[in-house]
């Protein structure tokens, strides 16, 4: 008889892993960087009828210290490569990158040397979105995959492992 059949009923079993993984996932704050058009349906997601805060989002940073996840609204010029790189540097670990919208997934129709054809050139990313712009619900949507995504990653080297094999990816392109 396995230990679970042995216990009342009512008696979660789980591991430290699992409740780590859980306060992570709710309390995700978002440096947002909004950089053209998709950052107004961003905006959207945090509005009473989108309302991200349901899922311990309310508190979108305007410090990069005190935040762990990057959304990148918009096409990234060249010019702003570098300052997108150092905000990333400056963000606590273990952060995460969602990039939002085709532009900044892969310059979209910006096919020109003023724009970074993807921002995955700059900073490893964890979830890419399409759409121009992606409504607020599939940035819901892709906010609940990294939720998923954070659940599952292991404390300690796993995901500066899991950067840093990220990071070689993007040093190939
Ligand atoms: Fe603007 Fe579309 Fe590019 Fe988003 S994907 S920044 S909406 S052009």
């Amino acid at each position: 008889m396995g230990l679970e059949e042995k216990l009342p009923s009512g008696v979660m079993l789980t591991t430290v892993e699992q409740v780590i993984g859980l306060a992570r996932r709710s309390s995700v704050w978002p440096a947002t960087f909004g950089l053209a058009c998709c950052a107004i349906e961003m905006m959207a997601t945090g509005d009473p009828r989108h309302d991200f805060s349901r899922w311990g989002m309310e508190r979108a940073s305007g410090s990069p210290r005190q935040a762990d996840l990057m959304i990148v609204a918009g096409r990234v010029s060249q010019k702003m490569a570098p300052v997108l790189r150092q905000i990333y540097d400056q963000m606590a670990s273990p952060k995460w990158v969602i990039a939002m919208g085709v532009c900044a997934s892969s310059g979209g129709m910006f096919n020109n040397y003023a724009i970074v054809q993807g921002v995955d050139h700059i900073v490893p990313v964890d979830v890419y979105l399409p759409g121009c712009p992606p409504r607020p619900e599939m940035l819901l949507d892709a906010i609940l995959k990294l939720h998923d995504k954070i659940q599952n990653t292991k404390m300690g080297p796993h995901r500066k492992k899991e950067i840093e094999e990220l990071e070689r990816a993007r040093l190939r392109q």
